[in-house]
């Protein structure tokens, strides 16, 4: 089966697929992205991944967004002519190919849209089982973390001197030794006291639509969730913590630094989320994913 990407509303082989080479978001990372589940042959959360699409670009002053309608349609049909059933959908939408390099951006964009969707394991996969080691990396990048734009060079950087380390991640700490984020994810932790604990939004951090989703589902529990910055030893010291992203849905983190969080195992509280999180996403948990109920 040959591969179907999406390139500026025409549907190619991916293999076959061009983009100019002086496309802005090669030469400037003059773009931004969504990283869309797929699970069950839906998109999860679409609409919510769409929504931050368009403020990235409003963020980002491109003066021009893709056709809403149009871009749905091509997650709907790329799931489809691939057939993936779990995986993703890859989104990026640049400012376009002017056939020179100008930092002033054009007044009147030419937005490259680019989409592919690939097979992943989603939910039945070692790291949500077993949890993962996370180090922590100086947080180097720019201002506006709130937007999805492409320039990744600081988290892939942070992710490479974590796998150096041994480890599967990174959380990242800002300049007053407070944990943002992780390398491609939001992180949390639950408290000895059985807080759940997130960041607050604000230009530090990627608003997560998995995050988001979290205060749904939570919610609809009664659980409280507090926004508010932590440190590495608070961290550390805390009963369980985990990472969320839209590939790595809900990930306990059972090393930081070195040290084990909690028992050094995924905890109960963490168990109960990626439990819930499934379910919302309409996973048959007691099938793809017993180990929860553990
Ligand atoms: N934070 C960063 C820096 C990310 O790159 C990502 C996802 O790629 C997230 C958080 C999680 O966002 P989402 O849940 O929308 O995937």
């Amino acid at each position: 089966m040959t591969r179907q990407a999406y390139v500026n509303g025409v549907y190619v082989a991916a293999d076959e697929a061009t983009i100019s080479p002086f496309d802005r978001g090669f030469l400037f990372a003059d773009a931004v992205y969504e990283v869309t589940a797929v699970y069950g042959g839906q998109p999860i959360d679409l609409e919510r991944h769409l929504d931050r699409l368009e403020r990235s670009l409003k963020e980002l002053k491109f003066g021009a967004l893709p056709d809403r309608k149009e871009l749905a349609e091509a997650h709907r049909k790329l799931i489809a002519a691939n057939r993936i059933s779990e995986g993703f959908v890859y989104t990026q939408v640049s400012r376009g190919a002017y056939g020179g390099r100008d930092f002033v951006a054009p007044d009147k964009p030419r937005l490259t849209t680019f989409l592919f969707a690939e097979t992943k394991a989603l939910l039945d996969v070692p790291a949500a089982r077993n949890g993962i080691k996370v180090v922590s990396v100086a947080d180097i990048r720019w201002g506006r973390r709130d937007i999805k734009a492409t320039g990744l060079l600081a988290p892939v950087l942070a992710k490479t001197e974590a796998k150096a380390k041994g480890a599967d991640d990174a959380w990242l700490v800002g300049q007053d030794g407070l944990v943002t984020e992780a390398g491609s994810a939001n992180a949390w932790i639950v408290t000895k006291q059985g807080e759940i604990v997130t960041r607050a939004l604000s230009h530090a951090i990627l608003p997560g639509i998995t995050r988001h989703a979290l205060f749904d589902v939570l919610a609809q529990q009664g659980r409280k969730i507090t926004e508010r910055s932590f440190s590495i030893e608070e961290a550390q010291a805390a009963a369980e913590a985990f990472n969320t992203s839209a590939v790595a849905l809900v990930a306990p983190v059972v090393e930081l630094d070195g040290q084990p969080v909690g028992s050094g195992k995924p905890g109960p509280v963490t168990r109960q989320i990626q439990k819930l999180y499934y379910q919302a996403i309409g996973a048959d948990v007691a099938k793809v994913a017993p180990w929860v109920n553990e």
